[in-house]
């Protein structure tokens, strides 16, 4: 027996099953992968997989959303970031891991937790009694995703989600790459950077506009979540737009010409031993044969071998502003509690900070205490505003956390402070929640 079933063990469901184990409560965890089903982009068994980059973002707790939404999670006991923290490599201010070792570390900490029952099955049917957290994530089964269709009355919302490829570093020519941050921050040198002239870049601008692309027909006019772009999609809005985006050469001498050059491609560390690296912002639709053959013909990529080739998946949403309450329940049928990115967040830190609400919640209702939302001064509590009411259902998108879910500052502010103000703000307002 159990006191609450969850239902997906990704990023949301292994927080919220870790939360509410560690108030006391029993879980019972059910995860398809390791049954036999896979999703269209996990590779692995393991709980909590890392499906594309291997960064939760920056890390900057004093001007920057995600970075405050990171020090609130640590503060709240979050079981992601504390092995995310664990499991870091090099990657500027930014948070990124071993992917790994990181989901490795997660599946290892739910498992010997004698709260926590973890069953390898699909469940297809969400239960009509019991406490339950819905946490599976934007490639929802097919069956259960109707099945939840049915019970919200409402189509779930779907858009186009793609993923970048990953090198072997044994194959990087480091003779034409070379190691270095933007502006050469400190000693850190984070990043392999491919240089390209300006022939070179115009000719890989061509390659990727003629290059054969997957077509999905189903998805056809589905729109991209402007974060996770295919890298033909930015190339078609204009010839420079990656070269004011991922292939941004600013700060970045080639140490051969103590000179920018026309346009980089950057690739980040992807493993901690340093032998896999992701290419940035290269998430792409493009047939698996034009990614080696166009890939290659980035400088410093020429004999590249891929671990991974990008592609492109479904993501799958609920209307949460309308259907769902303050407290992530469904209000049609509130044993229901929604986590994640089926709530219509997006990222791995925003759908991991959904899963510890939704656990801490549920833990709250089976203490028979109703746990007040943390304020929506904090990062938390701007985030599950935004998803609980504050949105417009009717145009609903997905969203990252960011400064322009919080309450604005009052007053005249100068707007290099405001940041920071945001931040201090959100501490307080932290600290006076958790206090209460
Ligand atoms: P998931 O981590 O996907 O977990 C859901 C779990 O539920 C899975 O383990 C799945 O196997 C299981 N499941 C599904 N259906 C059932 C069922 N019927 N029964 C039992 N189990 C089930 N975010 C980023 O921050 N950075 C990125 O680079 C990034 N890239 C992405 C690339 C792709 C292709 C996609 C689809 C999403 C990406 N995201 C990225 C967005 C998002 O942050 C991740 O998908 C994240 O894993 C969502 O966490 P989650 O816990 O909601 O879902």
């Amino acid at each position: 027996t159990h006191d609450v079933h969850i239902i997906g063990g990704g990023l949301a469901g292994s927080e919220a099953a870790w939360q509410l184990a560690e108030a006391g409560f029993k879980v019972k965890l059910s995860e398809m992968r390791g049954s036999g089903e896979m999703t269209p982009a996990h590779q692995t068994d393991g709980l909590a997989e890392l499906v594309c980059s291997n960064s939760f973002r920056s890390d900057d707790a004093t001007s920057n959303a995600v970075g405050l939404i990171h020090q609130e999670m640590r503060t709240l006991g979050s079981l992601i970031l504390r092995e995310a923290d664990v499991h870091k490599v090099p990657a500027g201010s930014a948070l990124a891991v071993d992917r790994d070792r990181f989901s490795d570390g997660v599946t290892a900490a739910l498992s010997a937790h004698p709260n926590i029952t973890i069953v390898r099955e699909r469940v297809d049917v969400l239960p009509a009694e019991g406490l339950t957290i819905v946490a599976t994530g934007p490639l929802t089964e097919p069956a259960l995703a109707d099945n939840i269709g049915g019970a919200t009355g409402k189509d779930a919302l779907a858009f186009f989600d793609a993923i970048a490829p990953i090198v072997h570093f044994d194959s990087i020519d480091m003779e034409t790459a070379w190691m270095a941050s933007r502006w050469d921050k400190g000693d850190t040198k984070d990043y392999i950077n491919c240089p390209m002239t300006k022939d070179e870049y115009l000719a890989f601008h061509t390659g990727l506009m003629e290059g054969e692309k997957t077509e999905f027909k189903e998805w056809e006019n589905v729109p991209y979540f402007e974060g996770c772009m295919p890298i033909e999609v930015a190339a078609s809005r204009g010839v420079d737009t990656l070269r004011y985006g991922p292939m941004k050469p600013v700060g970045l001498d080639d140490p051969r010409t103590g000179r920018w050059p026309y346009a980089v491609v950057q690739l980040r560390q992807d493993n901690a031993s340093a032998t896999l690296w992701n290419i940035v912002g290269f998430q792409t639709k493009l047939k698996h044969s034009e990614q080696v053959r166009l890939f290659r013909t980035i400088p410093g990529l020429q004999n590249a071998e891929f671990a991974r080739l990008g592609g492109l998946h479904r993501n799958t949403f609920i209307r949460s502003p309308e259907l769902l309450d303050p407290t992530l329940r469904l209000k049609a049928r509130p044993n229901i509690r929604f986590a994640g990115q089926i709530t219509g967040c997006e990222g791995y830190v925003e759908s991991s900070a959904i899963g510890l609400l939704a656990g801490r919640f549920a833990a709250a209702e089976l203490g028979g205490a109703a746990m007040t939302p943390p304020p929506v001064e904090t990062a938390l509590g701007a985030l599950l505003h935004h998803i609980t009411g504050a949105a417009v259902a009717e145009t609903y998108q997905p969203m990252n956390v960011n400064f322009g879910l919080f309450p604005p500052i009052e007053g005249r502010t100068k707007k290099a402070d405001r940041k920071k103000m945001y931040t201090d703000r959100a501490r307080d307002a932290l600290g006076a929640w958790m206090a209460a």
